[in-house]
């Protein structure tokens, strides 16, 4: 692959010695192979390869790839089905749990789900994902989700969920068909690893059994990461918390744990988190949505990446998210000054600490200090935006920019491994199988087909799992009288 140059563009670099943001103001980035081999503010300083395709980025923003620390793919095929429903809804209608819905997939609903989910995110930026792969209700649609993966091009933790009590489908022919997967080749942007909300549940010799598995899988398979939701506060205590999980000696394989949501942290939980270097995914926009809840999150910001999780019924990108988890925190920490009858003298949390947290923090939770950072040595995933849409014009803190006024009609380029993946505004992928238009139209097919069937609501539970229970929520009028 000939090297590239991006050139003369401001790029938001990251300084180690200051462990903050560093802005280049015209820089010029090159790239050999899959890494970033330099980044140098003075073009007479570059050795640009004689073949080098060089990329005029003058007056455009150069940012790091967003990192997507929590997400299920498999259900894009929904997309706005469920815009007004609470979770406990959710499980019983759309999700990996619900045979009404789960029965009208076919292999191929699962991979152009899959893909098209890939697709969203790339072309907002998006380059690495944590996928909580629940595709595991039956054994032919596991691996066409995992193929999706290879062929969208995006950078991937493929984290099969084994799912306990499913008789069709059992426990250890799940093991059999993840670790088949995991033993043939992929492209170095597919991690693999594993959820386990199989751990949800309580303790139990089931759970001993799950956990001996795991540790056999983490040791056979090359496991990169582990990746599980957990809630906890008014929600059902499943053995998924953090300082429960650290004591269980998971965390002794040295992989990296990502709790999703993680919405009700105890103090001894966040102490786990630190101790063990272990990571929360706060999804914002979900747990607004779903109404999970998030309590602790902006207690933890050091240990928290960011996340989407089910993308079918919000955005899909990652600076919507940033977005609403930054204004979010101002807001919950400004009501404390606020409720105390004072005026607040300082913001609780700055754009850059969104942005971090959005790209740096997300290689972070997945021990990957090559991820999510424009650095000499990193990985060559790279977003350019295009500042000239009336929302950015006339930008000049790009990080401000980037956070607060762009979307991703903004983005011009989006690069994985060096490679192009969105080019001049267009989804183009160099060297993968799939064109967009293609994509279109078979996604388009399968949601045609899929949603008309799901499409009804079930009614919220009267008890969530028959064990929770459930309360009023107030709801707003938008009528008057
Ligand atoms: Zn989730």
């Amino acid at each position: 692959m000939p090297s590239k140059v991006l050139e003369n563009g401001t790029v938001i670099t990251f300084d180690d010695a200051t462990k903050s943001v560093r802005v280049l103001p015209r820089a010029s980035i090159l790239i050999v192979n899959d890494r970033i081999a330099a980044i140098t503010d003075n073009a007479d300083d570059l050795s640009i390869p004689p073949d080098a395709e060089i990329i005029n980025v003058e007056g455009k923003i150069v940012s790091p790839g967003f990192v997507n620390t929590h997400v299920h793919m498999w259900q894009s095929v929904f997309r706005t089905l469920a815009p007004d429903i609470v979770l406990a809804q959710y499980f019983d209608w759309l999700s990996q749990m619900s045979s009404t819905a789960t029965k009208h997939f076919t292999p191929e609903t699962v991979y152009v789900s899959c893909l098209e989910g890939y697709l969203e995110g790339l072309n907002a930026g998006v380059t690495s994902y944590v996928d909580h792969a629940h595709n595991n209700w039956g054994r032919d649609i596991v691996k066409p989700g995992y193929e999706a993966a290879v062929d969208s091009g995006a950078r991937v933790w493929w984290c099969y969920d084994v799912t306990v009590n499913n008789e069709k489908f059992p426990e250890m022919e799940q093991w059999k068909t993840f670790s088949g997967i995991a033993k043939e080749p992929a492209p170095s942007r597919i991690q693999f690893g594993l959820s386990l909300d199989g751990l949800a549940g309580e303790f139990s010799t089931d759970t001993e059994i799950h956990l001996n598995n795991l540790k056999n899988a983490t040791k056979e398979m090359n496991l990169t990461a582990i990746t599980m939701h957990h809630m906890a506060g008014p929600w059902p205590q499943g053995n998924s918390s953090p300082s429960l999980i650290t004591s269980q000696n998971i965390h002794t394989t040295n992989i990296p744990i990502i709790f999703s949501h993680a919405s009700f942290l105890t103090t001894d939980d966040m102490s786990a988190l630190n101790q063990h270097n272990l990571f929360v995914s706060i999804t914002p926009e979900s747990e607004c949505h779903y109404g999970h809840g998030q309590a602790t999150g902006h207690l933890i910001s050091p240990q928290a990446s960011l996340g989407v999780d089910t993308a079918f019924t919000f955005s899909g990108d990652m600076l919507s998210q940033a977005r609403l988890w930054l204004q979010t925190v101002r807001n919950t920490n400004y009501r404390k000054t606020l409720d105390a009858g004072l005026i607040p003298n300082k913001t609780p949390m700055k754009v850059e600490q969104a942005f971090l947290l959005a790209t740096r923090q997300g290689g972070l939770a997945l021990r990957r200090p090559d991820i999510g950072v424009l650095q000499v040595g990193a990985k060559a995933d790279i977003v350019v935006f295009n500042g000239d849409a009336p929302n950015m014009l006339g930008w000049s803190d790009p990080v401000a920019a980037v956070i607060l006024h762009a979307n991703s009609g903004d983005i011009q380029h989006v690069l994985v491994d060096g490679q192009f993946r969105k080019r001049d505004f267009k989804l183009s992928g160099e060297g993968v199988k799939w064109s967009w238009d293609d994509v279109k139209s078979r996604f388009v097919e399968a949601a045609r087909a899929i949603q008309p069937l799901v499409k009804t609501p079930v009614p919220a539970p009267e008890k969530l799992w028959g064990i929770a229970e459930m309360g009023d929520v107030d709801v707003a009028s938008t009528v008057v009288g």
